[in-house]
């Protein structure tokens, strides 16, 4: 099913947790990788998603249109 989806792009994240700590049941922090994962969509309220969005230093989180699959969430390849 495809919908708009968050994602984390994990050659740009920089590990800084801000996003794991505004919306923590959607966003973590893979420890080994050192970049966050997204583990659901649905973890949050849209508007922390949002905010988790805004204060990513690295721009490293965008919406897109997608499979809402949380295993697809850590990259879009
Ligand atoms: S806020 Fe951005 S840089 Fe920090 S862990 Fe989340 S995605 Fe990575």
């Amino acid at each position: 099913m495809t919908a708009r989806v968050v994602r984390v792009d994990p050659s740009v994240c920089v590990g800084s947790a801000t996003c794991s700590s505004t919306a923590p049941g959607v966003f973590a922090l893979d420890q080994e990788a050192g970049v966050a994962r997204v583990i659901s969509q649905d973890g949050a309220p849209i508007t922390d998603i949002e905010e988790a969005v805004s204060l990513c230093p690295v721009e490293a989180i965008a919406w897109e249109t997608g499979d809402r699959d949380p295993s697809s969430g850590a990259s879009p390849a």
